[in-house]
């Protein structure tokens, strides 16, 4: 048996790090709070975080990081910060782009000012640990065993008609390059896991997203007579429930997967024979050939429920389509004992794979990336919704939390390396 000992990373006065770290996160406890609701009360939607990345940048300047690219990606910014002390280089990313969802009826003093539009996915949360983390890095500086790179990534929650965004365009722009990270880590918040706690998985963590478009073709005709034309309505909604079958007749039945049509338009007034229906689906897998394989099936199926009806189709898969979030086997085994060091080990639960989607996973296709569920929960406080819904919130005990455990998770894999 190979015993793993754990290097504890020490400064150069003998101090602990992890004791540095929590000492310098406890004096930032307020302003973590401060720093959360602002943000909280200026979202922006996906491409627009002009004043979100504006805080970024100025912030990691003030610290004294070594380098500031602003204007990344839009709006994105990518600090990075050298290390007194040889060693590799490694990224934390989190992303920083907010809903279209009204909080006008959530009642908190931090309110969204922004009508319409919410962090609802904690990322106000994920920037200001981040922003926290950077703050601890800075005060280690002389000691920290490598480079580190924070990534504050725009547009994760997509935007309808732009191919290239987010992570995407972030790695295209050289977020990964000048110096090279060999390895990338992230928090997402999870409303189902209370605050203090860390979730993961080995493996897939979150699935693929593709998002498809389909229109169905007919003809018009007088709604009295509609044997004189071809019913678009009709077959759409035959369509829809067919596709319904993909998952529970084609695919293997303990591959989860699901397909959504959320969206369908058509017709023009109720005395005639809709020609056109428009349909929007969002398609999430675990694995690429069950992704690809879906392709082939919806295809078939609507070749199939329009040809039997005398209609026709096509379909455009734009839109978000990004792979399946999963975590390297090696790399999250090692990190496992950082969380436990620092949350506790009741407070590290391995958790199931989720249906939800992050592009995430674009940065885990170019280099080894972990990403963890950042408990938020509060159930006494009253901090249950889910994400993206109009009452989200997070236990803001969970900052300080987050700011110890990324710091851990960078300092134990630079001095691993
Ligand atoms: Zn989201
Ligand atoms: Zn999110």
């Amino acid at each position: 048996m190979r015993l793993l000992t754990l290097l504890i990373a020490v400064s150069a006065a003998g101090q602990s790090l992890d004791a540095i770290v929590a000492r310098e996160t406890a004096a930032i406890a307020q302003k973590l709070i401060d720093t959360r609701r602002d943000i909280h009360m200026h979202p922006e939607l996906s491409n627009q975080e002009a004043r979100t990345g504006k805080l970024i940048a100025e912030r990691l300047r003030v610290l004294g990081f070594d380098e500031v690219k602003s204007g990344v990606a839009g709006h994105g910014v990518v600090g990075t910060i050298k290390g007194g002390k040889p060693g590799p280089v490694v990224a934390w990313r989190t992303d920083i782009d907010a809903l279209p969802i009204d909080e006008s009826n959530f009642n908190v003093p931090y309110k969204s000012l922004n009508k319409g539009v919410k962090h609802a996915c904690g990322h106000d949360g994920v920037i200001t640990v981040a922003l926290g983390l950077a703050e601890v890095l800075s005060k280690i500086k002389k000691d920290l065993p490598g480079t580190v790179k924070i990534i504050f990534q725009p547009a994760e929650e997509g935007v309808s008609d732009t191919e290239i965004f987010g992570a995407r365009m972030m790695i295209e722009q050289g977020a990964l390059k000048n110096p090279a990270p060999t390895a990338i880590f992230a928090f997402h918040a999870s409303p189902l896991l209370d605050a203090g706690k860390i979730g993961y998985t080995v493996g897939p963590f979150l699935a693929s997203v593709d998002s498809v478009d389909i229109t169905i073709k007919g003809a018009k005709a007088h709604a009295a007579r509609p044997q004189q034309g071809t019913d678009a309505l009709v077959t759409a909604a035959q369509c829809v429930n067919m596709l319904q079958t993909i998952h529970s007749r084609r695919i293997n039945t303990i591959d989860p997967s699901v397909l959504t049509i959320g969206t369908i338009h058509g017709g023009d007034r109720s005395n005639i024979v809709a020609d056109k229906v428009k349909m929007e689906g969002t398609l999430r897998t675990f694995n690429e050939q069950t992704r690809e394989a879906y392709r082939t099936f919806v295809k078939q199926t609507l070749q199939g429920c329009t040809s039997l009806m005398g209609a026709t189709f096509e379909t455009s898969w734009t839109g978000p389509s990004y792979p399946l979030t999963t975590n390297p086997e090696t790399l999250t085994r090692a990190t496992v004992p950082t969380l436990e060091r620092i949350v506790g080990k009741a407070n590290v639960q391995m958790v199931a794979p989720q249906m939800g989607a992050e592009d995430f996973s674009l940065f885990q296709k170019e280099i080894p990336g972990v990403m963890m569920w950042w408990g938020i929960r509060n159930e006494a406080k009253g901090i249950v919704s889910g994400l993206h819904t109009a009452d989200f919130d997070i236990d803001e005990a969970a900052l300080p939390v987050g700011v110890k455990t990324a710091a851990a998770i960078l300092l134990d894999y630079l001095s691993r390396k």
